[in-house]
């Protein structure tokens, strides 16, 4: 179940929903048989096999446990257990362009990418590309030209459904009585082949016998009952997984780092844990991604705070701002780690 039925395929199935989806009590839409739907329509269309190995969509069930500001080439997200709303380049958080019953999805999604294919040069390979040159509204208007059902008007007012402002760590409800949810965090985003073995192991006592990865780089295990809940989460932190939502390494990014990427000015993940344990003596719980060079691999979306190495002692501190693009406002050009873990300290005293 890991890997494509058909290796062509491999490069397109990037389709995000949450790691709770079918499960967490807030949702409004079980999302779970159109993921399926739509993942083997990439997979088993050889036409969409031509899309470019970073188009993504995602599926917005309107879990508590989602990550809705990661932006996608198209959107779906559900508006009642009956209807979705389409948005393009964007997420979920940004403005509707239409709503369609759940029935139409896999059939506006299907004409939806070929219309796309169709239309975009070899150097318009993401939708927010091809919006430069054609506008949304025309776009739809020819795509409503290729579906036999009519694209309905957005909302006035659209609701994203709330969602955690952390990593998620600990036991959590879900909808179906008497089982939870647990969810860790992996450190820096690292599982090892031992650890992995004994998640599969704890899954299939504790669990469903399903491990779901979650966009912060950690787990989540369902259908476990709730009298097993806190026995597997400390099975869990004896792993080295992170299990209490206190812990400030759940809201650090780093990518590989000088230790080993060419590109990379500094080594991040050892910093990040130097900064993790700066922060634990304070209040300060911030999210801050790490990043070597500007590539900014380990975060597609601009994180509240950004250090981007500048020698291989020394981060800019950026803090995301609307009025500033890339990273944000620049409020520090070289800090090192201790001065950076003392900043954050300063923000919120012990
Ligand atoms: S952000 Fe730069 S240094 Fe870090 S992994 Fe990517 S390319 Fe390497």
């Amino acid at each position: 179940g890991l890997g494509p039925r058909v290796a062509a395929a491999d490069d397109v199935r990037n389709l995000l929903l949450s790691p709770a989806a079918g499960l967490d009590p807030q949702a409004r839409m079980d999302v779970r048989p159109l993921a399926a739907q739509l993942l083997d329509l990439l997979q088993d269309s050889p036409a969409l096999h031509a899309l470019s190995a970073k188009f993504a969509l995602q599926l917005d069930g309107g879990e508590a446990l989602a990550m809705r500001e990661h932006p996608h080439d198209l959107w779906l997200a559900a508006e009642d257990d009956q209807h979705l709303l389409l948005g393009l380049a964007g997420c979920p958080m940004d403005t509707p362009l239409a709503r369609i019953e759940a029935s139409q999805a896999l059939e506006l999604v299907r004409q939806l990418l070929l219309l796309f294919l169709e239309l975009a040069t070899p150097e318009q390979s993401r939708m927010r590309q091809l919006l430069a040159q054609v506008p949304a509204d025309e776009l739809l208007q020819r795509l409503q030209a290729r579906l036999d059902f009519a694209l309905q008007p957005a909302p006035a007012t659209w609701q994203p459904a709330a969602t955690v402002e952390r990593a998620p760590a600990g036991i959590y409800p879900q909808a179906q009585a008497g089982l939870c949810m647990v969810a860790a965090g992996a450190q820096l985003g690292r599982l090892h082949a031992e650890q992995l073995t004994t998640l599969a192991e704890l899954s299939e006592r504790y669990g469903d016998g399903e491990l779901r990865l979650t966009p912060w780089q950690g787990l989540l295990l369902g259908n476990v009952p709730e009298s097993a809940s806190r026995e597997l989460l400390a099975a869990l932190g004896e792993l080295g997984l992170l299990t209490h939502i206190d812990e400030p390494l759940l809201g650090l990014v780093a990518c590989t780092g000088s230790a080993a990427c060419a590109r990379g000015l500094a080594d991040s993940k050892q910093h990040a844990l130097h900064l993790a344990e700066l922060l634990r003596a304070s209040h300060a719980r911030p999210q801050v991604h790490l990043s070597a060079c500007p590539r900014s691999c380990a975060s597609a979306r601009v994180q509240p705070y950004t250090l981007l190495a500048s020698t291989p002692d020394h981060y800019q501190l950026y803090q995301r701002t609307p009025a500033a693009p890339g990273f944000g406002r620049l409020l520090a050009p070289a800090l090192t780690i201790d001065e950076a873990g003392a900043w954050f300290a300063r923000q919120h005293p012990a």
